[in-house]
């Protein structure tokens, strides 16, 4: 398994899956949520709107992860996880560990080979970069899986480094 840090548009990447960091409603929002139902087109939305109906009536729990296909995207799935708000009251660092190993528990029922993830709760759920950049790494290193690909593809300077100095 290998594990890259790349600076850029998560929407862009050529691999099998790329993660998006959404929210519980799973129906678009800001940030790389919206870049992806933007660039994916209708067909990502139609899909989640149907999870909703179907398995998720209550929306997408934090922590959790759920496929849809890609649309337009160059990648083939998406994975849609949940991260969690960030609060100095509570520690919620599992819940963001979960996001990942989640992701990769579903990737490998896809049986995808690569795999891009952003920078979960790090934009406008508020986790501190450093933080953010080390549980990611860190839980994605101790996580049995068969994707062989693994990439963060990171959006800011900021958070470019914060995942530079967690891979080191
Ligand atoms: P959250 O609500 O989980 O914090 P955000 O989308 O607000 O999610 O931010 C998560 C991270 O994704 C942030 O570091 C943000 O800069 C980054 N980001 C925003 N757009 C893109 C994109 N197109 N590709 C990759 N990362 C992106």
């Amino acid at each position: 398994m290998g594990i890259r840090i790349l600076r850029g548009d998560i929407t862009k990447q050529h691999v099998d899956a790329i993660v998006n960091a959404a929210n519980t409603s799973l129906l678009g929002g800001g940030g790389v949520d919206g870049a992806i139902h933007r660039a994916g087109g209708p067909a990502i939305l139609e899909e989640c709107q149907e999870l909703r109906r179907s398995r998720y009536g209550k929306g997408l729990p934090t922590g959790q992860a759920v496929a849809t296909t890609a649309g337009r995207l160059p990648a083939r799935w998406v994975i849609h996880t949940v991260g969690p708000v960030y609060t100095e009251d509570e520690d919620r660092g599992d819940l963001l560990a979960s996001c990942y190993r989640e992701s990769l528990a579903v990737a490998d029922r896809l049986g995808v080979d690569s795999i891009a993830f952003p920078a979960v709760s790090a934009g406008v759920y508020g986790w501190p970069a450093e933080s953010a950049a080390a549980i990611a790494v860190g839980t994605v290193r101790e996580t049995a899986t068969n994707v062989s690909d693994i990439r963060f593809v990171l959006f800011t300077d900021e958070v470019l480094a914060a995942f530079q100095r967690a891979l080191d």
